[in-house]
């Protein structure tokens, strides 16, 4: 098999040793990747430092054109990386062609936003001493970024970090999570082909035992990063005078009220405690439902989740496929055993094949299981019956987590009373908790992370004000 190389600096990079890349439904390799030397390493940094300089001072346009290629040759090039995601990562196809789409999106968003993005004017002349004075406020690179992305979404959630850095101008260094680099490094390759400074972009599928040194290299001043709470925290922990956004982990929750269109409700709660096999740090992992629709509701959801396509990756009709290992389908499995064992029911699902987890649903789960308590990040829903709009309030925000939550209902009152009271970043009304769209802000509170992603919010991050003040004008 070829190895595949890395991307140093603009320009295609093999090192000493490589590894393997397997894809989880059947075990296959399915790329051998090239692993960046120390060498390699401190070459590409020292590149993105040497042109943090130049990569400010781009005109918009050339950063607009760049976001503008990499969106048409992602969307030329989808079917191919579509393929690509669903051997590294085993995610169905239907849901690796919609994660090359976003990624289309990200990048033709963030040309727009790049050419909207304008220094702004203030006035100073509100007070005596500002007198014939003006403030030029602009907003300038706080340096090269490290982008750490995880295995859930290889190359959209790389993309969310690549195109708001090549928007503001920074340079950036992507470490892609090593069971899936594939993708991002097809990222890599089609960002070499534009006219961007060398130096901007590296890819460096790096281990993770080196991963801490680049999050200690001064020459690194923002991190973005997208993994799981104890990996995130730590950094930051680590690096206390950098600036780090930590995109974390959640166990989201979504509520349906007496006023919910049941069907609805039941067919999204359904599909998206299930998409990209409950891997995703938004899908529905608790559902709160008032108990005077719950006998009504639970026979809807059950239907809805046990009628979800399951198994093989590859054919396009599937909607649940493996979990990225067979270890993460054990340990979903364990976690779903425990809580058996401790007296909840299983409504559907429960049933384990290779990496395979069915869709489940649970019920009557003792309110100190894991399924409830962590997050699962796997196909299992646990539904309970609550009383009203307090009760199901209170138990969204029983959660060490705070990522979105989502509330079916058709009352305004209890929208914005949602958006008041619960302790999440961001409130989903009329459907599931898993959504998001580039022109928003997003990200979470308390262990779910600090800071936000959506491309202006994270041009925001990466960027800081800078002032001119013009006298006697
Ligand atoms: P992970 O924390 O194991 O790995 C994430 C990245 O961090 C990988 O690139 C990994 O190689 C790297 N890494 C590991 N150890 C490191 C270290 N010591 N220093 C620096 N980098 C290190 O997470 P994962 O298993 O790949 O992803 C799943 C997690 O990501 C889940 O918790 C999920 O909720 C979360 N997630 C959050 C969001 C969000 O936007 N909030 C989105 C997707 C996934």
């Amino acid at each position: 098999m070829d190895v595949t190389s890395f991307w140093l600096a603009g320009r295609p990079a093999t090192g000493d040793e490589t590894f393997s890349v397997t894809n989880p439904y059947d075990g296959r390799v399915v790329g051998e990747v090239a692993v960046p030397t120390e060498a390699q390493v401190e070459e590409a940094v020292a590149a993105a430092d040497a042109v943090r300089a130049q990569a400010a001072a781009l005109p918009v346009h050339v950063r607009a054109e760049a976001l503008a290629h990499v969106s048409r040759r992602l969307a030329e090039r989808s079917e191919e990386i579509a393929r690509l995601i669903t051997a590294e990562n085993g995610k169905p196809l239907l849901w690796a062609r919609a994660e090359v789409n976003r990624a289309v999106s990200v990048f033709r968003f963030a040309a727009e936003e790049a050419r909207r993005w304008s220094p702004t004017t203030q006035r100073l002349d509100t007070d005596p001493g500002g007198a014939g004075r003006l403030a030029y406020v602009s907003r300038v690179p706080k340096g090269p970024v490290l982008g750490i992305a995880p295995f859930n979404f290889p190359l959209n959630l790389t993309a969310h970090k690549v195109a708001p850095a090549i928007a503001v101008g920074a340079p950036i260094v992507v470490k892609p999570a090593p069971a899936t680099p594939l993708s991002a490094l097809v990222l890599g390759e089609i960002l070499a082909e534009t006219d961007l400074p060398a130096g901007m972009v590296s890819v460096l599928p790096v281990p993770n035992d080196r991963a801490p040194a680049l999050v200690d290299d001064p020459r690194l001043p923002v991190v973005s990063f997208t993994g799981s709470v104890p990996v995130g925290w730590a950094i930051r922990e680590r690096a206390p005078r950098k600036h780090v956004t930590l995109e974390l982990g959640g166990n989201a929750a979504a509520v349906v009220l007496a006023d919910a269109d049941l069907d609805w409700a039941a067919t999204r709660i359904g599909l998206f405690s299930n998409y990209q096999a409950g891997q995703s740090c938004i899908a529905v992992q608790r559902v709160y439902v008032d108990r005077g629709v719950y006998e009504a509701f639970v026979p809807k959801l059950v239907e809805a989740v046990g009628s979800l396509v399951t198994g093989d990756p590859w054919d396009g009709a599937t909607q649940v496929g493996p979990l990225v290992s067979t270890d993460a389908a054990e340990r979903v499995e364990s976690w779903v055993n425990e809580a058996v064992a401790a007296g909840a029911k299983v409504l559907t699902g429960g049933t384990r094949d290779g990496a395979v987890y069915a869709p489940t649903v649970l019920a009557d789960v003792p309110a100190d299981a894991k399924v409830l308590r962590e997050e699962v990040f796997g196909p299992v829903l646990v539904v309970q019956p609550v009383d009203g709009v307090d009760e199901a309030f209170a138990q969204v925000n029983d959660s060490s987590f705070g990522l979105q939550a989502g509330v079916f209902t058709r009352s305004l009152d209890v929208a914005f009373r949602a958006h008041r009271e619960l302790n999440v970043g961001g409130v989903i009304i009329g459907d599931v908790p898993s959504y998001r769209a580039d022109q928003m802000p997003y990200g979470g509170v308390k262990d779910s992370g600090v800071g936000r992603e959506g491309l202006h919010s994270a041009m925001s991050d990466y960027t800081e004000e800078k002032v001119m003040v013009l006298t006697g004008i």
